[in-house]
C-alpha cells in the first residue's frame, strides 16, 4: 500500500512538473528614453520614426538578451547603451549640457536578485555610464563613486577614457543659449539661480533613459543613466544615480527606473516607494505605480514616468507628462512602442 501510494505521488509530481514545463518562464523588458513636454506637433514624420526606431531597437537588444537566457542584469546593461550611443537621448552621446558648457553625467544599476547597486555621478569623460555604474557595482566595495575618483576607478578597470567635447551635439547647444537667455532674464530681474532654474520650462528638464528587465530565471534588475539637466550647475546629481529613487529592483517586489524632474524623485524616493508599496501593501505595479506618479508626485509639481516590471513579466509605464519615450516586449507580449500619451 505504501509502495502504491509513493507511486502515486511520484507520478501526480511528475505531471504537475510537466505541466509546469508546458508554461513558458516569462521573460520581459521595458525601456525608456526620457518623459516631459512631448507633444506631436513637434516631430516631423520622420523625426517621430527615427525615435521609434531607437526604442525598438533598444527594446529588442535587450530582449534578444533574455530570449537566449542571458541574465537581466545583461539586458539591461545592453539596452540602455544602445539609447546612451543615440544623440536623440538625454544620456551618453545625447548628453545636455551643463551651465558652463561642458556634460556631466550620472548612471546606476541595481540588481533584483540582492540589492547590489552601482552607480556614478557628475562623470565628464565615460562613453557609457551604465557600465561603469556596473563595473561599481561589481568590482569595487562601494555602491556611489563621483567625479574623478569614479574616472580613476574607471582608469583602474581598463575603461578609455574619451574626451568630454564628444559629447556636444547642436540641438543640446541651442537648449543650452535658451535656457542661459532665460536665466539670465531672471538674474536681471534679480530672481536667484534657484527659482529662475525652477521656472524652467520642463524640457530643460528632462530626458534620461532607463530599462528595467525579468530573465528566465526569475531574477529583476533596473538601470537608469543621464545627462542630467539642461544648464545644472554647482556639480547638481539627479535623481538617477540614486539608488531608491531613480533605480531600485528587488525579486520580491519589482524594478523601476525613473524619468522627470529628479529634485522630487529623491525627495519622495519614488523607485522604491512603488516597490514598497507592492511588497507591503500587495499592491500590483500599475497600481502602485499610479498612486505614486499620478497620487503623490501629480499635485506637488513632480513631473515624470517610470517604467515597472514584476516577476510575472507584468510591465507597467505611467508618467504624467504629455508624453514618454518608451518600449516594452515580454514572452507572451510583441514589441510596443509608444512616444505621447494616447497611444
Ligand atoms: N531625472 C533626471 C534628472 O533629474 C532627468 C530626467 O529624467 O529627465 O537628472
Amino acid at each position: 500500500m505504501k509502495k502504491l501510494l509513493f507511486a502515486i505521488t511520484a507520478s501526480s509530481c511528475l505531471t504537475l512538473s510537466n505541466d509546469a514545463l508546458s508554461v513558458e518562464t516569462p521573460f520581459a523588458i521595458a525601456i525608456h528614453g526620457g518623459a516631459g513636454t512631448i507633444e506631436k506637433a513637434r516631430f516631423t514624420p520622420e523625426q517621430e520614426q527615427l525615435y521609434r526606431d531607437k526604442l525598438s531597437e533598444a527594446v529588442e537588444t535587450g530582449y534578444k538578451v533574455l530570449e537566449l537566457g542571458g541574465e537581466s542584469l545583461d539586458a539591461v546593461t545592453a539596452a540602455i547603451e544602445v539609447l546612451e550611443q543615440s544623440p536623440y537621448f538625454n544620456a551618453g552621446r545625447g548628453a545636455v549640457y551643463t551651465y558652463e558648457g561642458s556634460h556631466e553625467l550620472d548612471a546606476s544599476i541595481m540588481d533584483g536578485r540582492n540589492r547590489q547597486a552601482g552607480a556614478v555621478a557628475g562623470v565628464k569623460h565615460i562613453e557609457s555610464p551604465i557600465n561603469l555604474a556596473r563595473l561599481v557595482m561589481e568590482n569595487s566595495v562601494h555602491v556611489m563613486l563621483s567625479g574623478q575618483g569614479a574616472e580613476e576607478f574607471a582608469k583602474e578597470q581598463g575603461v578609455t577614457l574619451i574626451e568630454n567635447n564628444l559629447f556636444d551635439t547642436p540641438h543640446r547647444y541651442e537648449a543650452l543659449i535658451k535656457a542661459k537667455q532665460k536665466l539670465d532674464k531672471a538674474k536681471a530681474a534679480s530672481k536667484a539661480y534657484q527659482a529662475a532654474h525652477k521656472a524652467l520650462p520642463n524640457n530643460y528638464k528632462m530626458g534620461t533613459v532607463g530599462a528595467v528587465a525579468l530573465d528566465k530565471n526569475g531574477n529583476l534588475a533596473a538601470g537608469t543613466s543621464t545627462g542630467g539637466m539642461t544648464a545644472k550647475r554647482y556639480g547638481r546629481v539627479g535623481d538617477a544615480p540614486v539608488i531608491g529613487a531613480g533605480t531600485f529592483a528587488e525579486n520580491e517586489s519589482c524594478a523601476v527606473s525613473a524619468t522627470g524632474h529628479g529634485e522630487y524623485f529623491i525627495r519622495y524616493n519614488v523607485a522604491s516607494d512603488i516597490c514598497a508599496r507592492v511588497k507591503y501593501q500587495g499592491k500590483t505595479i500599475a497600481d502602485a505605480g499610479n498612486d505614486v506618479i499620478n497620487g503623490v508626485l501629480k499635485p506637488i509639481g513632480g513631473t515624470g514616468g517610470v517604467i515597472i516590471i514584476d516577476t510575472k513579466g507584468n510591465i507597467s509605464l505611467p508618467f504624467n507628462t504629455s508624453g514618454m519615450y518608451r518600449a516594452s516586449k515580454s514572452n507572451t507580449q510583441a514589441t510596443y512602442v509608444g512616444i505621447f500619451n494616447d497611444e
